[in-house]
């Protein structure tokens, strides 16, 4: 065993509070970023905390293998749509492929015991983890480590377990305090994280999810959204995401007032005749004057003509989380 470690770096202070405890411990670390569809963050702010501590930074993105946990985890979701143990499992299997691709000998991360998330919510779960991504022994968590059977770079006298810390819990005044003493100044609040974890998003996700649209998660945080039966339509509601929507035309059925200012819209999927009359009147609630809505299919056009609004108490059925 070695002193090289690859480091999960998330962005958030836990994490960056472990890389700094591994660089005064005098370890040879890199960090890794794993990137997912719903866990992004801009990477030359990820960079620049670990430039000062002259840290490379490693990034993996995950995308089809993430989704397909989404549809279906193997140990289930958390509060929202959040397959933590999954997810950390992936995330634990992808720093191992780094840890032997560099030659490092254990993976250091910024867990904390006791913790908001699934995963870290007990000693059970981080050991569950650790033993699902085949590296019993090999992960060392400085935040907690003093509350966790010592590792085997404890063991081997590689990492000093007296310098370690004994976190738990929610509170995050012990993190605060740390940062404060590695002169850390710039850190992300906990809560910008991950999009599975917020209500709004994940009710509109697990819409997607049940009706089969799931590859279409791009837009899942786009427009106002509306169920109708099998489909789901979208609407924008600012200059913004009119244009995101509107360059969608060619793929999906696409409305936009004829007649008037207004806004446009989307159906995810194919729809009928029904689908496209109360698209049309749900454009109209959107748009002021307008009357008229073109429909836009296959390069084929139907234009909807003195339309009246839909009223507000049939919307409110067809409304999916805003
Ligand atoms: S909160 Fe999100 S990113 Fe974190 S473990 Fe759970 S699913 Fe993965």
């Amino acid at each position: 065993m070695n002193n090289k470690a690859v480091v999960l770096y998330s962005g958030g202070l836990d994490s960056l509070l472990a890389v700094h405890i591994a660089v005064n411990l005098g370890l040879e670390i890199s960090a890794l970023f794993i990137k997912t569809p719903f866990y992004k963050k801009d990477i030359k702010t990820l960079k620049q905390n670990l430039d000062k501590l002259g840290v490379e930074l490693n990034i993996v993105e995950i995308d089809t293998q993430y989704l397909n946990i989404i549809k279906k985890p193997k140990y289930g979701y958390g509060k929202n749509l959040n397959p933590c143990l999954d997810c950390r499992i992936l995330m634990f299997e992808k720093a191992k492929e780094l840890m032997e691709k560099t030659g490092a000998s254990f993976i250091i991360t910024g867990e904390v015991l006791s913790q908001r998330p699934f995963s870290q919510r007990n000693k059970t779960n981080i050991m569950f983890i650790q033993t699902k991504s085949g590296l019993d022994g090999l992960v060392l968590r400085p935040l907690s480590a003093k509350l966790l059977p010592p590792t085997l770079a404890e063991q081997e006298g590689i990492v000093d377990r007296n310098k370690l810390y004994s976190i738990s819990g929610r509170s995050r005044k012990p993190q605060l305090a740390l940062a404060k003493l590695f002169n850390i100044e710039y850190f992300e609040t906990p809560s910008g994280g991950c999009m599975l974890t917020e209500p709004h998003f994940a009710n509109r996700l697990k819409i997607f999810l049940n009706l089969d649209l799931l590859d279409q998660y791009n837009l899942a945080n786009i427009g106002r959204h509306f169920r109708i039966d099998n489909n789901v339509l979208i609407v924008a509601r600012n200059e913004n995401e009119y244009d995101i929507i509107a360059s969608q035309k060619k793929s999906f059925d696409f409305f936009e007032t004829q007649d008037s200012a207004g806004t446009c819209a989307i159906f995810l999927k194919q729809s009928s005749q029904e689908q496209q009359f109360l698209a049309s009147q749900i454009v109209l609630r959107y748009s002021k004057k307008a009357k008229n809505v073109l429909f836009y299919s296959n390069n084929n056009y139907k234009l909807f003509n003195n339309l009246k609004p839909i009223e507000e108490d049939k919307l409110i059925n067809l409304r999916i989380g805003e």
